[in-house]
C-alpha cells in the first residue's frame, strides 16, 4: 500500500504525489536508484506548512533520509554518494557505526 512518507496518509483525503529526494540534475539518478516517496499532494508535498517543498527543514531531513536509504542499499561510502550526486546531505555529524546499526535491525525482517 502506498503512504505518505511525511505523515502516513494513504491518499484517501489528499492524492499522494510521487516525489523524487533529488531533484533537479538528479532526478534520474532518484529514479534509477529508487529515491521516490509518496506525499500528500496538498499538505506534505507542496502548500502545507510543512510540506517539503516549503519546509527546509524537512526537505533537509528527506535528503538525509534519502541519502542513508542510497548508501545502504547500494552499500555506498559517504564518498560513493558524492561521486553519484554531488553532495553529502549528512553533514559533519554523521556517525557511520549508526547507520550500520540500523543495517543490522532490518536484516532481521523477512
Ligand atoms: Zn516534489
Ligand atoms: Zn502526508
Amino acid at each position: 500500500m502506498r503512504q505518505c512518507w511525511l505523515c502516513g496518509a494513504t491518499g484517501i483525503h489528499d492524492p499522494l504525489d510521487r516525489h523524487h529526494i533529488f531533484g533537479g540534475a538528479n532526478r534520474n539518478k532518484s529514479e534509477k536508484y529508487g529515491l521516490v516517496v509518496d506525499l500528500c499532494h496538498e499538505h506534505c508535498h507542496i502548500f502545507g506548512k510543512y510540506s517539503v517543498h516549503k519546509n527546509a527543514e524537512i526537505m533537509r531531513y528527506l535528503h538525509q533520509w534519502g541519502q542513508r536509504k542510497a548508501m545502504r542499499e547500494n552499500k555506498w561510502s559517504v564518498e560513493d554518494f558524492i561521486r553519484e550526486f554531488g553532495k553529502n546531505y549528512l553533514g559533519s555529524t554523521f556517525r557511520p557505526e549508526l547507520m550500520f546499526r540500523e543495517q543490522e535491525e532490518e536484516s532481521d525482517e523477512p
